[in-house]
């Protein structure tokens, strides 16, 4: 898929293109964004404008690179995503031919992207470019990383070898090193279009303006109730309602306080996270509503 298929982030892929057309790109970027947003195919995309000699800036999806790119064997292109530490540690043994040694059982269960997943993109991107001259690191679940890998990966981008672009895809920045977080651009990706039907829409709406103006909870519990117990079309309202408050910080909503829009956000933001990890949906937002009317 390349840009033309995207929608929904049509200012963000404008601004990518232009920066893969004009060949001035940054070493690293961070796509953030929910997990409903496919930050992973706003990064492959963008690594095919980058890359695609045919439709240089936008990526033809027809020649033998961008193929490549999206059959995940571009030599140049190394993606990495959180795992439990078994898959890694083959993955090891094929790289450097060594057992490396893994600290604890419960340890190995949790998925994460590993200091040994941190080692591999560098030996990658220690490397000359073999295709083109440019080597592509896309780390997905950025969020994961250990602190420890953050500080060993802080060398590489203060440092970077020449045409090296390296692309973190993040749910929420707040989870990565402020030293990381200034070295790189940061972009943010939204859900795409089929997530957010006018339904969510119109009850995010709703929603928020009954918070805002302070409305008593019975009432804002019909609304809540129409959204059921569904898990994904809570997700599509806390999308939608994150698009509200979000288009009021860039001044063209009606809510004028940045503490407070901030503070909704971030409560969303944990309200997703509660319903991804299997919370009542009716809790959860009831819960919501409540946090962000105060
Ligand atoms: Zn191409």
């Amino acid at each position: 898929m390349s840009f033309k298929q995207i929608t929904g982030n049509d200012e963000l892929v404008e601004r990518l293109r232009n920066i893969a057309g004009s060949g001035h790109i940054h070493n690293g970027y961070i796509f953030e964004g929910p997990w409903t947003a496919n930050k992973k195919l706003v990064a492959e995309s963008f690594a095919k404008a980058i890359l695609c000699p045919v439709e240089p800036g936008e990526g033809c999806d027809r020649c033998r690179i961008c193929r490549m790119i999206d059959d995940g064997n571009h030599i140049d292109v190394m993606f990495t995503e959180a795992e439990n530490a078994e898959t890694l540690k083959a993955k090891q043994k094929a790289e450097f031919g060594e057992e490396p040694v893994l600290n604890s059982r419960k340890k190995n269960s949790v998925k994460s992207v590993r200091d040994g997943n941190i080692e591999l993109i560098q030996e990658h991107l220690a490397k000359v470019p073999i295709e083109g001259d440019r080597n592509i690191a896309i780390i997905k679940d950025a969020d994961t990383v250990t602190p420890r890998a953050y500080g060993r990966f802080l060398k590489t981008l203060e440092e970077p070898p020449v045409g090296t672009v390296i692309m973190l895809l993040s749910e929420n920045v707040k989870n990565l090193p402020q030293t990381i977080v200034s070295r790189c651009v940061k972009m943010r990706v939204l859900p795409f279009g089929a997530k957010q039907n006018a339904k969510s829409a119109g009850q995010a709406e709703k929603l928020v303006s009954q918070i805002t103006s302070g409305e008593p909870y019975y009432c804002i519990k019909h609304t809540i109730e129409k959204v059921g117990k569904e898990r994904e079309a809570a997700f599509a309202l806390l999308d939608s309602m994150e698009e509200i408050y979000r288009n009021d910080l860039s001044g063209k909503g009606i809510i004028m306080d940045r503490e407070y829009i901030y503070r909704a956000i971030g409560i969303i933001e944990e309200t997703r996270d509660m319903i991804a990890r299997k919370r009542n949906v009716a809790y959860a937002l009831k819960s919501m509503a409540l946090r962000i009317g105060g």
